[in-house]
């Protein structure tokens, strides 16, 4: 994994014979009582370690374009102005990048909640990718496009089990933190890539402490036990974790630290 390029709002990488660019949709501020414990109550306390921003945890909020140079998939598209305006910088992350809009024909959504799929929707109310073929997403989450989403509902593709989009990006289910969270394995001669969505959203807490969920996962246990393993495959060498909500550019090594893990980032960090 190797830098190509950087700006304020993304990250080329040379992954083997593919190019992966992060994009930098923006961030959202959360209150910390959002993280639960195994019995599903907040934390007596977040570690004197965790950053906080006007006593909130900042989740930066990533998406990320995998190409080989004529075929290109994204992943995740931000909230566009659907939600806060923290975000919504996606199609000026794109045009940092040189990446044309049109150029994409595959989205590749984790999950439904509004900073993964929004972005579809340019803020400008156009549909932000004027050849878009197919919009993946897992079939428990593809009840989503309706209303502002409703236009591109005749490309959506469910994901009911594993599935190729291309011969370097495998779709696999992971549920728990909605029905239809998928996960996104990208394979090169570099190694392999995987694109977890909100498998963690708080990287300075959960892989401390893996067990730690989320108030938003829709159902904690299956959560727990999507990350856990997940955690576990990504401790290995020549891999890769891609986080949506990791801090930009959101892409690092995971690396097994007693009852956890460490995450290893592959470059300096946009805060
Ligand atoms: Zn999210």
């Amino acid at each position: 994994m190797k830098l190509i390029s950087q700006g304020s709002l993304h990250a080329a990488f040379a992954f083997g014979e593919l190019t992966v660019v992060s994009l930098r949709d923006g961030y959202v501020d959360m209150p910390p009582t959002r993280l639960r414990d195994e019995h599903g109550c907040t934390l007596d306390h977040v570690p004197a370690s965790v950053p906080l921003a006007d006593g909130n945890l900042r989740l930066s909020v990533n998406a990320f374009l995998v190409t080989d140079g004529t075929k290109s998939v994204l992943i995740d598209t931000g909230a566009s102005n659907a939600w806060h305006p923290t975000m919504g910088y996606l199609m000026d992350a794109l045009a940092e990048a040189g990446i044309a809009r049109e150029d994409i024909t595959d989205v590749a959504i984790t999950h439904k909640h509004e900073d993964h799929v929004n972005g579809l929707i340019a803020p400008d109310g156009s549909q932000a990718f004027p050849r878009l073929r197919r919009v993946w997403i897992g079939t428990g989450d593809s009840d989503v496009f309706t209303g502002r989403l409703e236009p591109l509902r005749d490309r959506v593709v469910p994901i009911t089990d594993r599935v190729a989009i291309n011969e370097h990006v495998t779709a696999v289910p992971a549920p728990g933190h909605t029905p239809g969270h998928t996960i996104y394995e990208v394979r090169s001669s570099a190694g392999l890539l995987i694109a977890w969505g909100d498998t963690v959203h708080v990287p300075t807490v959960q892989f401390e402490q893996p067990t730690v969920s989320w108030e938003l996962d829709d159902e904690q246990p299956q959560a727990r036990r999507s990350r856990l393993a997940i955690l576990d495959r990504l401790a290995a060498p020549d891999y890769f974790v891609a986080g949506a909500h990791l801090d930009s550019p959101g892409i690092g090594h995971v690396i097994r630290n007693g009852t956890g893990y460490t995450l290893e980032y592959v470059t300096p960090l946009t805060t």
